[in-house]
């Protein structure tokens, strides 16, 4: 074994610097991850572009690896050589919004809890050291390549779970990119009919071949005409607004059924981008306006079951698996629109 490991930094925009640095040692409470493969999320996609600029940046968010070393006081079930995701995110576990069942929105998930020399979830690397309630263990026959969804998995888990989709319910998922089609699988399995409003016009045949009811485009007709029509007038139950776009939920809001949810899933872009909204359908018909952001601990359980019990199939989300060598061009054929999910392997 070498003593140390690649690790991706972004440094500016279009510019990735690859780190040869020690592999670290886990102390007490820790866990070191040989990392197999890092799916490049759209925070990471930003990060190239320039959108998003938190320079220098140790990226990878969403990863799978083998359990290689546990320092001592880990009481996790994964034994060392077992398959597990890595659950990036930093939850403190003792700040308020912990302590008050939002670990996903932890106060202090932005801080350092370690002494690293490049702030980031460093999952785009040949090893990565995670703090003990950061490790899930997955199945050991499930591949990689999509043990690494279980994240964006588990921030859709949490989204349709609090937007309290019934059985038989009319939902709308607006925007068929992987985190749409992602709502669209579990949407399926809550027994919900799901709209698709998607543009793309692959993307609308794939949301068409994987289980969309009906798929409209909002570029042809008035979004709000074409969810009236295909709900006889009423409106939809639940609205996912699954594009960074504004004037989506703006739509949205119009779109509702009484008692209907809008439930704002993507960041909008660029960021402070303002809408109008009229409060009276809030008053009138009783509509609610949400929304979610990442997973907590037990999102995070349910997807890692999914994927390792096989009661999802993630393999159409996938489009390419790269070499880590390879991730420049995996993050540029990740930003095309008509790609899912780019993975890199180690
Ligand atoms: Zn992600
Ligand atoms: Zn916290």
């Amino acid at each position: 074994m070498t003593d140390t490991y690649k690790r991706a930094v972004f440094t500016a925009p279009g510019q990735i610097r690859f780190d040869e640095v020690p592999i670290p040692e886990p102390g007490p409470r820790q866990a070191l991850v040989k990392v197999k493969a890092c799916a490049l999320c759209t925070w990471e996609q930003r990060m190239y572009s320039g959108e998003e600029h938190f320079y220098p940046l140790a990226g990878g968010h969403e990863v799978s690896g083998e359990l290689i070393k546990l320092g001592e006081q880990v009481y996790t079930d994964a034994k060392i050589g077992d398959r597990v995701m890595a659950s990036t995110l930093t939850r403190c576990g003792y700040c308020e919004s912990c302590r008050r069942g939002m670990d996903n929105i932890c106060d202090n998930s932005r801080k350092s809890f370690r002494d690293t020399d490049v702030p980031g979830p460093a999952g785009l690397a040949e090893y990565v050291l995670l703090e003990d309630y950061q490790l899930y263990k997955a199945d050991n026959a499930a591949p990689f390549e999509e043990i690494c969804l279980t994240e964006p998995l588990a921030c859709v888990v949490r989204s349709v779970r609090k937007a309290r989709v019934e059985r038989a319910d009319t939902v709308v998922v607006i925007g068929a990119g992987v985190m749409g089609m992602l709502h669209v699988e579990l949407l399926k399995q809550s027994g919900a009919r799901v709209i698709v409003s998607e543009i793309n016009p692959e993307r609308a045949a794939f949301a068409k071949a994987h289980g969309a009811y009906a798929v409209i485009n909002p570029a042809e007709a008035p979004f709000v005409d074409q969810v009236m029509a295909l709900t006889g007038g009423r409106g939809a139950d639940v609205l996912f607004a699954a594009v960074s776009v504004a004037q989506a939920v703006e739509q949205a809001i119009d779109a509702a059924a009484k008692g209907g949810r809008i439930h704002v899933y993507a960041s909008i872009h660029p960021r402070g981008t303002n809408i109008s909204i009229d409060p009276n359908p809030f008053h009138g018909k009783e509509i609610v306006l949400t929304g979610t952001m990442s997973q907590d601990k037990e999102d995070v359980l349910e997807a890692v079951r999914m994927i390792s019990w096989g009661l999802i199939d993630l393999k159409p989300f996938v489009s390419l698996v790269l070499p880590f060598e390879k991730l420049e061009e995996g993050l540029q054929a990740a930003m095309q629109p008509t790609t899912y999910r780019v993975v890199v392997t180690m």
